[in-house]
């Protein structure tokens, strides 16, 4: 497991490598530089106190000035180096985590709640900042306190078997801490992400909630996630309390019993009394980064859990991203060879065993009930999913060879929910092709639909639509999605209920637009819409995943809607 965890990091904590010895050389020094203020002690007590040497102490006084200064000097110095690799760490991985969530397939994407991913990107922070924090000082300076031991063993032998008890115990207490606290820190987080996960639903269901005051309603869950988070946090902070609480008991019997020890010692006079100050004052160095190691835990534990699960997401299988061969822009012709898909590995097929052949050229609609698995063999004809058996083929090539940017400029796609982001209209038709000019964005709008209600507007095009497009209508929303696909002129353009959300002129210039794109472009719509089943060339029913009925419409549309159909289609 934490091999896994640390897989990912050795790369990119490889080229920081002589940065670390670095610090690493800066805290020996640090630590050298400490040893000098007990050392200091001793001499004031067993020399100048007894033999009023004050020249001696001037000159010890202004030794310990120019440590002191070292110190600082050495100390902001080691912090710098640490910010500086904490910038490189956190560019690098939040690059890294970004390009492999860009990249991640589509079911991966839809496997786990939003807020899921975006904790993602606070444990980059978690990574950086401990990377680069007071804990990685911590561990720079642990191995340090055998100077501390060394120089007790030198001034204060008789003592020196106390601390190394002292030593064992705070080791066991460590260890004991990282096993209980380091488990309470994952739980912690575990229902954290439970709660952010329905907070980040709220949110996006806020009309929903409104509408039908639906507060009352989640409430409890809202409750009891919430109840759940507070108490392991208040768990996992019980249990840090009492490791730290043990700790600083520990650190009062090192005092204790190396004082009691001492004195007997200096009794039988086997050393001075400023031997047993010295060693004290050293043994709180010794026992400081000891503490601070238990209060530590849940740092390094918390650090541990981001990690691990950031090395679980750079695990996952990636859409194709590297072309190996540039191909001219395809005809259009898209066909299906037994084609099945199954959300979930033992999930019911929602598409079975289908084939079909499509274009180049011609409108082809899908049509058939709620839950037949229209949206869904869209999606497999995108490549967004991937089929569990059968391929796709486009001009006689399995899509699964193509990248994911090769496939979105080949085949256009307008789902039914069409999601547009914060930015103008204009922003948001560019968005795939930041450099088209002005020409081919007013071309992509005017056939979409777009122009007509964009020019209403105070400020036109340049109209900010606000987070998520919310600012505008659902049909104007879905008109600029049709542009924003048109803008590519893709071969094949799949379309999701092109008509759901517009009224009965705007579907009429709609047919009109798909019946002129027909001519060199496959389009291929989920429509029930009377008006544009009329400009289609050929129709496909789906029942559960399979084709009941395909083919020209004019033989399929009498067949599926009966004689109603036609007289509302000359309307
Ligand atoms: P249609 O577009 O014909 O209404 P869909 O393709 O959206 O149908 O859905 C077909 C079936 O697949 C439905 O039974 C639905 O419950 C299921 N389904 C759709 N999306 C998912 C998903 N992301 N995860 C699991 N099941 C899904």
């Amino acid at each position: 497991m934490f091999r896994r965890t640390r897989s990912w990091l050795r790369p990119i904590l490889q080229p920081n490598r002589q940065l670390f010895r670095e610090v690493l050389a800066m805290s020996l020094f640090v630590n050298l530089l400490a040893l000098s203020v007990p050392l200091f002690v001793l001499q004031v007590y067993d020399r100048v106190v007894f033999q009023a040497g004050l020249g001696t102490l001037q000159a010890l006084v202004l030794g310990m000035a120019i440590v002191l200064a070292f110190d600082f000097v050495l100390r902001q110095a080691r912090g710098r180096l640490l910010q500086k690799m904490a910038l490189r760490i956190d560019v690098e991985v939040g690059r890294k985590l970004f390009d492999k969530l860009a990249a991640l397939p589509l079911r991966a994407l839809e496997s786990r709640p939003t807020s899921y991913w975006q904790t993602l990107f606070r444990d980059v922070e978690t990574v950086r900042n401990t990377l680069s924090g007071a804990s990685t000082l911590l561990l720079a300076d642990l191995p340090f306190i055998v100077l501390f031991l060394g120089l007790i063993f030198v001034i204060a032998t008789p003592v020196i078997w106390v601390l190394f008890a002292m030593l064992a115990l705070f080791v066991f207490v460590a260890w004991r801490s990282a096993a209980s606290v380091g488990g309470a820190t994952v739980e912690e987080k575990r229902f954290s992400l439970g709660r952010d996960a329905l907070i980040g639903e709220m949110m996006a269901g806020r009309t929903t909630i409104k509408a039908l005051a639906l507060d009352g309603s989640l409430r409890p869950t809202w409750e009891a996630r919430h109840a759940s988070t507070i108490e392991a946090s208040m768990a996992r902070g019980q249990r840090t309390d009492s490791y730290v609480n043990l700790g600083s008991t520990l650190g009062m019997l090192t005092t204790i019993a190396l004082t009691t020890v001492g004195a007997v010692a200096i009794l039988n006079q086997e050393m001075t009394i400023g031997a047993l100050v010295a060693a004290n004052i050293l043994a709180s160095r010794f026992v400081s980064p000891l503490l601070q190691l238990v209060a530590t835990w849940r740092t390094y534990a918390g650090f541990r859990d981001a990690a691990q699960r950031l090395g679980e997401v750079f695990e996952l299988a990636e859409d194709r991203t590297v072309v190996s061969l540039g191909r001219p822009r395809p005809n259009g012709s898209l066909a299906l060879e037994e084609v099945s898909f199954a959300y979930g590995d033992a999930g019911t097929p929602i598409v079975a065993k289908l084939s079909l052949r499509l274009g180049p050229g011609g409108v082809h609609a899908i049509v058939g009930q709620n839950g037949s698995g229209k949206t869904t063999l869209l999606k497999l004809m995108q490549g967004l999913y991937a089929p569990t058996r059968g391929r796709v083929l486009l001009d006689g090539s399995d899509i699964a060879q193509f990248t994911r940017a090769q496939l979105a400029r080949w085949i256009g796609y307008v789902p039914e929910e069409c999601f547009l982001f914060a930015g103008t209209i204009r922003d948001n038709i560019a968005i795939g092709e930041p450099d088209a000019d002005d020409a081919r964005i007013l071309d992509a709008a005017e056939r979409a639909g777009v122009h007509k209600f964009a020019v209403d507007l105070p400020d036109g095009y340049d109209t900010e639509i606000g987070e998520g497009g919310t600012l505008l209508s659902r049909g104007q929303r879905q008109r600029v999605a049709i542009a924003r696909a048109l803008l590519r002129d893709p071969p094949v353009l799949l379309l999701d209920e092109p008509s759901g959300n517009l009224d009965r002129q705007a579907e009429e210039a709609l047919r009109e637009q798909i019946t002129g794109l027909a001519r060199d472009h496959t389009i291929i719509m989920v429509t029930h819409s009377p008006v544009l089943l009329s400009a289609c060339d050929s129709v496909m029913a789906l029942q559960d995943g399979k084709i009941r009925l395909a083919g020209r419409s004019d033989e399929v549309l009498p067949k599926l809607f009966g004689d109603a159909f036609r007289p509302r289609v000359a309307e």
